[in-house]
């Protein structure tokens, strides 16, 4: 399948975090990328958006230690960015990542499996949602592909690697 666009989530699929028994990074040098996540994302031609050939990127990520008060947002965002530029080898366009800052339950609209993140991705590169795959490792990750409508891969398969890992 030749899709348009395909979105990532960020934690338990880009990348993890290196430090034992903390769900996801706080701060820079708390994460790693997962083996084969930079070799995979290589074979793709990515497009920027407005770009007329090649396939377009996201991150749409759940940040709820943002709103629990972990970090702050602008720590989430710089973090994603640099888990963005490791793993594509280059500098994601501003609008590309897409993340919710709010606590679980609390009825954001924004926060997955809430589909908001994925269409305004969708949106920002005019792209149909049967255009579009959304690779995550949660439940919420593919129920909100579901809401909105586009396809959904687990991060095991796209990048090949150990469900377990
Ligand atoms: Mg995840
Ligand atoms: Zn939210």
């Amino acid at each position: 399948m030749n899709y348009r666009l395909i979105i990532f989530d960020a934690d338990g699929t880009l990348r993890y975090c290196s430090i034992e028994g903390q769900p996801c990074p706080n701060r820079a040098g708390e994460w790693k990328l997962y083996p084969g996540v930079t070799e995979t994302l290589a074979a793709y031609d990515w497009a920027h958006p407005g770009e007329a050939s090649g396939v377009g990127y996201g991150i749409a990520s759940n940040q709820g230690g943002v709103g629990v008060g972990y970090f702050k947002e602008d720590t989430a965002v710089r973090l994603l960015e640099d888990t963005f530029r490791e793993a594509f080898g280059f500098n994601p366009v501003e609008g590309t990542i897409e993340l919710c800052p709010h606590v679980p339950h609390s009825g954001c609209g924004c926060r997955k499996p809430d589909p908001a993140m994925l269409n305004r991705l969708m949106k920002f590169y005019g792209a149909l949602p049967e255009d579009v795959l959304f690779v995550g490792d949660r439940d919420a990750d593919k129920k909100a592909a579901d809401n909105a409508g586009c396809a959904f891969q687990w991060a095991s398969e796209f990048f090949d690697r150990d469900p377990e890992l």
